[in-house]
């Protein structure tokens, strides 16, 4: 595991005394929420800006003793040491810490929005850092249990899925005749019922096996729209999260 230390990324002390929590049940695991810059991806000292912000802000805004969650990942894979190991969490809502520790992806619900394929390892990575100290097997999202959208569709889905790594060494298949567009103009309009069908399907399937973190649930919402943006923005196309013929086409 790739960690970031509190010396590493210049932490500021504790504004207090922190709550050893030496067992939980398990891990919750939350996003930044708000807009991240997709700037973040170009570089890790970015990364470390970030997380002293959100340090900043838990300390300053929150009038918390320190930043809320045990561990964060970046969109490079790095672990970075927020409380550590076997200390009582502020992120997972009150009266549900004790239960549970915290980790945070770098990631917003406008902005930077999809894990990259690193984010997801270092997920697993923190998960199995806690485990190794005091957590219990639990793997949980924050909304569990808990009214907040976080952390998001897209991991959240993830989660549910059971946390599936890309295999990268198995070849992405070709299809020696590619599926025809299907006809229809796949799109998500916000407050709209959402499209619904086996077009739909077999487009989120496409997209899984070109490993976009998706699941293929038949229904064209806005995590499949923002999958498309990154696809779309990848081949050079307009940006519009419609999957019309070019679209289509350009998936295989
Ligand atoms: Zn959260
Ligand atoms: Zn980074």
């Amino acid at each position: 595991m790739d960690l970031v230390t509190r010396a590493e990324w210049r932490a500021r002390s504790p504004r207090g005394h922190l709550s050893p929590l030496p067992s939980a049940r398990g891990t919750k695991l939350h996003y930044v929420g708000s807009f991240v810059s997709p700037d973040l991806a170009k570089s890790c000292s970015r990364c470390l800006d970030t997380v002293q912000g959100i340090q900043a802000y838990h300390q300053g805004t929150n009038r918390w003793t320190d930043i809320a969650y045990n561990l964060l990942v970046c969109p490079h894979g790095r672990v970075f040491e927020g409380r550590g190991a076997r200390i009582l969490s502020a992120a997972n809502g009150p009266g549900l810490n004790q239960g549970h520790y915290a980790i945070c992806a770098l990631l917003g619900d406008r902005g930077l929005i999809q894990p990259t394929a690193a984010m997801l390892r270092g997920i697993h990575d923190a998960f199995a850092y806690l485990r190794e100290r005091g957590a219990g097997r639990e793997v949980r999202g924050h909304r569990d249990g808990y009214s907040t959208t976080c952390p998001g569709p897209v991991l959240y889905r993830w989660l549910q899925a059971g946390m599936p790594l890309a295999d990268d060494t198995t070849p992405i298949p070709r299809t020696p005749s590619p599926p025809r567009w299907p006809g229809r103009y796949l799109q998500y309009r916000h407050g709209q019922p959402m499209q619904r069908g086996q077009d739909v399907t077999a487009w989120q399937r496409r997209l899984a096996q070109l490993r976009y973190t998706i699941a293929a649930d038949g229904i064209y919402g806005a995590t499949s729209a923002a999958t498309t943006r990154v696809l779309q923005r990848a081949k050079g196309l307009s940006v519009d999260g419609v999957v019309g013929p070019k679209t289509w086409a350009a998936a295989w």
